[in-house]
């Protein structure tokens, strides 16, 4: 029996954890959940799950977690303790943005295994993240589907005889919008994903393609691949997750239908494999896949990630920050949608620090970013 820890409980990824946890209980037991606010959702998986504690880091919704039978972890730091308590094997990591990274290096140094979604603390920190593992002896399975499809392709061959790796995007709601209209779409047309339901964030980073440049940087850092090595593929089927191409030719890929609930199995159940509750895939119903080259010019979420990568310090944690403003401030009808590149553009222009060295250092860069995407929004 494993413990197992959902940190992010009660979002997209949280739900679907939970979802897989209940289907294999004979091998899982749920022993902590966490959230940012939703009191109430966090209860009713306390009822359903009776898990030994809870984590809320809003302390306003304290009083909802009484009498559940748990104990109750509170504040900022509610997320990072539960990640890192003594009789948790597993964490799946599920909370958004940059307060996923404290989260994410606590549970690494105390040793644990984390099935992790959250993108953006790795990107942010990686080096930060590597200590960690080193320190404490924890490691990283990818739940992001194209991680862990790269992930369970290199299996078939050795790492240095990778040549490139294909990550695959869906191309988002606007794969075909020319760029005088994607000038007008609104943030309710951005949120209508056409194959993945996911958080608001995520979703608007895939119709900017900024998620893809997120997973270019994430997948370079999870497995030590130059930007150089790492192309995007527009893939609106998708059905192929990833691929690896090894340098005699041989591409491996890893295909499925379109539901995260596998990846985050796959994580938890590691190196085993189970059935798992998903629409199997019938090729010859589908048809038909397709690959295109992406539109660097429609999309510059991508040529600015390579850039960012490059640098490979300060730029990420620019480009992490300033997209996370600029869709803050286009979810409230303040930018149009082609402003959240401009604006990362400019904050990764303008941004003057020095290499980050500690959890501070990456804090306090993160928040010069958001301050200069938003100052670009007010010229
Ligand atoms: P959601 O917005 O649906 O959920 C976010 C979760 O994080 C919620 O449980 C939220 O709690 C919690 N949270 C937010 N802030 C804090 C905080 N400060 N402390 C503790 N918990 C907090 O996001 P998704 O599930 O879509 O995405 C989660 C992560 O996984 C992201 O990094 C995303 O990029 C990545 N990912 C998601 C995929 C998907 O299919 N959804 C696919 C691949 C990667 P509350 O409900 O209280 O706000
Ligand atoms: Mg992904």
């Amino acid at each position: 029996m494993k413990n197992v820890v959902v940190l992010g409980s009660t979002g997209s990824i949280g739900t679907q954890a939970l979802e897989v946890l209940g289907a294999h209980s004979d091998k899982f037991r749920l022993l902590g959940i966490s959230a940012g606010s939703n009191a109430e959702m966090l209860a009713r998986q306390a009822k359903a799950f009776r898990p030994k504690y809870i984590a809320l880091a809003d302390p306003a919704g304290a009083e909802e977690l009484k009498g559940l039978g748990a104990e109750i972890l509170i504040g900022a730091d509610a997320a990072p303790r539960l990640a890192s308590m003594e009789d948790a094997d597993l964490v799946v990591h599920g909370i958004s943005g940059i307060s996923g990274l404290v989260p994410l290096l606590s549970a690494l140094e105390s040793g644990k295994t984390v099935a992790l979604a959250n993108k953006e603390g790795i990107v942010c920190a990686h080096r930060l993240v590597q200590e960690a593992i080193e320190r404490g002896g924890g490691k990283i399975l990818p739940v992001d589907s194209e991680q862990s499809a790269i992930f369970q392709c290199l299996c078939m061959g050795n790492r240095a005889d990778v040549k490139r790796l294909m990550l695959t995007a869906s191309g988002g709601p606007f794969r075909e919008t020319d760029k005088e209209a994607l000038k007008r779409v609104t943030a309710a047309e951005a949120l209508k994903h056409p194959v993945w339901n996911m958080g608001g964030k995520i979703t608007i980073d895939s119709a900017t393609l900024f998620n893809k440049g997120l997973e270019i940087m994430e997948a370079s850092f999870l497995f030590g691949i130059p930007g150089e090595k790492i192309d995007v593929l527009i893939h609106p089927q998708s059905i192929v997750h990833s691929m690896v191409e090894f340098v005699d030719g041989s591409v491996a890929a890893q295909l499925s239908m379109p539901d995260m609930r596998l990846a985050i199995q796959y994580a938890l159940t590691y190196p085993e494999r189970r059935e798992c509750r998903i629409d199997r895939l019938d090729l010859a119903r589908v048809g038909a896949l397709s690959f295109f080259e992406p539109d660097f010019e429609r999309f510059p979420a991508l040529s600015l990630a390579y850039a960012a990568l490059k640098e490979g310090e300060v730029l990420p944690i620019a480009y992490n920050g300033a997209n996370e403003a600029a869709v803050n401030l286009f979810m409230n009808e303040k930018i149009g949608f082609c402003d959240i590149s401009s604006c990362v553009e400019y904050a990764m222009g303008h941004i003057d620090c020095k290499e980050p060295r500690s959890i501070e250092d990456v804090i306090g860069i993160d928040r010069e970013s958001r301050r200069l995407a938003n100052s670009f929004f007010r010229k």
